[in-house]
């Protein structure tokens, strides 16, 4: 590794999102867990935006540890819900929930429902220094009737995007990386932070 290569925390606890997007910086960027920073807190998700959350969690790096880091703040976004769970998509069945309750209230909450569209969004919030930038990045599809594959982490077994027509689960990291909102997302911070 270069001694020049540029270092970035990703203020995350989560391991699935951590290796996706290791996987899509590759060499480029040397990217260091929370773990790695010794950070261990509990970050408080409290604002009622993606946009407010991905914020406090970056400037929760930020402020207390010194370092140049970003975060994301992802949500499943359901047309018949307006919206639902979005914001909400990690806690969305109770406040200790597991990714397999969340999607039994998902699909019991569009039983009998024709319109399966829905979008995964992800904005990710860079602090460098004292500028703030947020790339925001999308992927349109639909919840499927039942879980379908084993890949993945969250709501991926029921979230089948359009442009590939089959589950995040059933698709190998690389294929969902190429066309994930958080995909999207990172690819623009990458090309940001690679271009200045
Ligand atoms: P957060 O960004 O960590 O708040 O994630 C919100 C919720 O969406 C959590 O329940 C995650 O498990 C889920 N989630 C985030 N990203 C993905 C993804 O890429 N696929 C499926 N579920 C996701």
């Amino acid at each position: 590794m270069s001694a020049s290569k540029r270092e970035l925390v990703f203020a995350t606890n989560n391991p699935h999102k951590l290796e996706e997007i290791r996987r899509i910086a590759g060499d480029a960027i040397r990217i260091l867990s929370l773990d790695d920073i010794g950070c261990h807190d509990d970050i408080p998700e409290t604002a009622d935006t993606l946009e407010g959350n991905s914020l406090i969690k970056a400037r929760w790096v930020k402020d207390r540890y010194g370092k140049d880091c970003f975060a994301d703040d992802t949500g499943l976004l359901v047309d018949a819900l307006d919206g639902r769970p979005g914001v909400m998509s990690a806690r969305y069945a109770g406040p200790e929930c597991s990714p397999d309750d969340n999607m039994n209230l998902l699909l019991k909450e569009m039983e009998g429902i024709a319109d399966r569209k829905a979008r995964f969004v992800t904005v990710i919030t860079l602090i460098e220094a004292d500028t703030i930038r947020q790339f925001r990045g999308e992927v349109a599809g639909k919840i499927a009737l039942e879980r379908d594959g084993n890949s993945g982490f969250g709501y991926d077994p029921i979230f089948i995007a359009d442009e590939s027509g089959i589950s995040f689960a059933s698709m190998t990291p690389d294929a969902k990386n190429s066309i994930s909102h958080r995909g999207r997302a990172t690819r623009q911070l990458i090309d940001h932070l690679l271009r200045d």
